[in-house]
């Protein structure tokens, strides 16, 4: 599953493209453009002749502002890839679900037309054109622009830990208004987003908190310490490129990700703890698994 640092790993890849227009676009299964309203029909003609002005990220939505106003938002779901590197006359993944051509903006290049693929072998994730809207707080919409604008399906969803308009004093203390476990707010996308399962773990691992540790047992500037802490392993996996252990996800350029070589917690179980020593235990939560240290995120 695409986590927060591999879409910003996706969303740094089609930079290059801000500029270029979309052509053409054939949709090859009706599911990946499920939320547009007109199907396959609406969304070609939406996106057909649209400049490509950014490519923007909240948590792990991530959209392409098309002049003059509208998103072409695409979720990557379970599965979902977005891949610009794919040559004319490649022969197309058996999985390609949409197909966008694009024409550069600059006049030397000798060949300005490419593909942009949204390959997606499950088809949870999809695409679709939305309707932009101001932000409630009036800061930009998400990493990537200076528009206070974000997409209709994406305004119930926090900033992200990497948003430098996010307020972590602020959002811990409406943390600390809650009645419940601390990882099942971390999960929570419309508090703060992009904290997957994965980073959630290592966070709460880095700051010594035990998944399950009730809001109100836990001091506020120890809610903004857990943040700190997502925030920071979500840097160290994107400085390594994401986290992926598999196939399913790669990135722009087709590559996976190295960080999950560094996990301290996540997929860990049975392995020493770093900082004591302690065999990591897997425990069940919210019908997933989590990973800790039982010595150092005790839980009293
Ligand atoms: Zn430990």
């Amino acid at each position: 599953v695409p986590e927060l640092p591999e879409v910003e790993t996706v969303r740094q890849g089609l930079l290059p493209l801000l500029g270029s227009r979309i052509v053409a676009a054939e949709v090859f299964h009706p599911r990946a453009v499920r939320h547009q309203y007109g199907g396959a029909d609406e969304f070609m003609s939406l996106v057909n002749n649209k400049e490509i002005t950014a490519a923007v990220r909240r948590g792990k939505f991530l959209w392409l502002l098309l002049a003059p106003k509208q998103a072409l938002l695409v979720h990557l779901g379970m599965s979902g890839q977005i891949r610009s590197d794919i040559k004319l006359d490649d022969l197309a993944n058996p999985h390609l679900r949409v197909r966008f051509t694009l024409q550069s903006s600059s006049t030397d290049n000798r060949n300005p037309l490419q593909y942009l693929d949204f390959i997606d072998q499950r088809t949870f994730g999809y695409v679709t054109i939305d309707k932009l809207i101001p932000t409630a707080d009036g800061k930009p919409g998400g990493s990537g622009t200076d528009l206070p604008l974000l997409p209709v399906r994406v305004a119930h969803i926090g900033r992200d830990v990497l948003d430098p308009h996010l307020d972590i004093e602020m959002v811990s203390n409406k943390i600390a208004n809650k009645r419940t476990e601390i990882k099942r707010v971390l999960l929570d996308q419309t508090v703060v987003s992009g904290i997957g399962n994965i980073y959630a773990d290592e966070a709460l691992w880095r700051a010594e908190v035990h998944p399950q540790a009730q809001i109100n047992s836990l001091s506020i500037s120890k809610i903004a310490n857990v943040l700190n802490q997502a925030q920071q392993v979500i840097l160290d996996s994107l400085t390594a490129g994401g986290t992926s252990f598999d196939n399913l996800y790669v990135n722009v350029n087709g590559e996976s990700g190295a960080f999950s070589r560094s996990l301290a917690v996540y997929g860990q179980a049975g392995k020493p703890c770093q900082r004591c020593g302690t065999e990591i235990a897997r425990i069940s939560f919210m019908n997933r698994s989590s990973a800790i240290c039982p010595v150092c995120q005790f839980v009293s």
